[in-house]
């Protein structure tokens, strides 16, 4: 991130789905713990549709292809692929009120990423307005329900937005989003608030084995940068290798940080202030904001 150059690593955890929420949050609460790391966890609230993702599966060869690289069934569990469908869709965070405080009696910080993450990635083009209004109700009243307050930042499902969205939250004055993989923050358009971007790849877009050089490579240029994580992968599968690289972060003097405190350093006055843009990147099956 030219803006800032600050040898500085933003861990921006989201938490997709039920098993991340019980499984995956525990164990990255106990790997920053270990590491005496802060971050901030993106959380979906409301119900886990990810069986949804199943029936997609059927009728889209890419996605196919993609679940089969990404070997999605052993990185989620079973019973996670049949959610919203054969089972009952369950509450992601609200099931898990004593791990949210967790996350927060641990000085991390806690912010919105979803109501219903799925319906979000599958069917926002074709939602009314109405329906995004209703689904930032639920989710904001899930989310001062967990943590006694409102969220401060917003992280898009998937990284995907559109002006519709942008203009609804313009009124929620968040203090920051975090709904794209730019290379750099900026304002954003429309909803005239700072984004501060993912603009690393996440360990499943990339070679697990050679994920730990090639992100330890992106980040040695003594710059800012923002790391997505997810609790079903960082906090599963690659979850030795998530504390390989933080270890290894901070051996190579980068700070490890949660986003607010990479808000704090921006100077806002210097950032462009643009439109967001539509990009399918390397690795992933549908596009993001960039
Ligand atoms: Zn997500």
């Amino acid at each position: 991130m030219g803006e800032i150059l600050l040898p500085m690593l933003g861990l921006k955890i989201d938490v997709d789905t039920y098993w991340g929420m019980k499984n995956g949050v525990p164990s990255l609460l106990q790997t920053l713990k270990e590491l005496n790391l802060k971050g901030t966890f993106f959380l979906s609230i409301g119900p886990d549709n990810s069986g949804r993702a199943a029936l997609q599966l059927i009728k889209n060869p890419l996605f196919l292809k993609k679940m089969m690289r990404t070997n999605a069934p052993a990185l989620y569990g079973w019973k996670t692929a049949f959610y919203g469908t054969l089972l009952p869709a369950p509450m992601i965070a609200l099931s898990f009120p004593k791990i949210v405080n967790d996350i927060i009696t641990a000085g991390h910080e806690v912010q919105f990423h979803a109501w219903d993450h799925r319906r979000w990635q599958d069917e926002l083009s074709s939602k009314s307005e109405k329906w995004i209004r209703e689904w930032f109700g639920k989710g904001f009243a899930g989310f001062e329900k967990l943590t006694g307050n409102k969220p401060t930042a917003f992280g898009a499902p998937s990284w995907l937005i559109d002006d519709r969205v942008l203009t609804i939250i313009k009124e929620d004055k968040f203090e920051y989003l975090s709904c794209t993989r730019a290379k750099a923050p900026f304002i954003h358009e429309i909803a005239e608030t700072l984004e501060i971007p993912s603009d690393l790849p996440c360990f499943e877009e990339i070679d697990a084995q050679k994920g730990i050089s090639i992100i330890a490579d992106l980040i040695k240029d003594g710059g800012t940068h923002v790391l997505p994580v997810h609790a079903e992968v960082e906090g599963g599968i690659f979850q030795n290798q998530f504390r390989e690289l933080l270890k290894k972060t901070i051996n190579m003097g980068i700070e490890v940080v949660q986003l607010n405190k990479i808000k704090e350093k921006l100077d806002i006055q210097t950032l462009a202030r643009r439109k967001y843009k539509m990009e399918l990147l390397p690795g992933r099956h549908s596009p993001c904001a960039v």
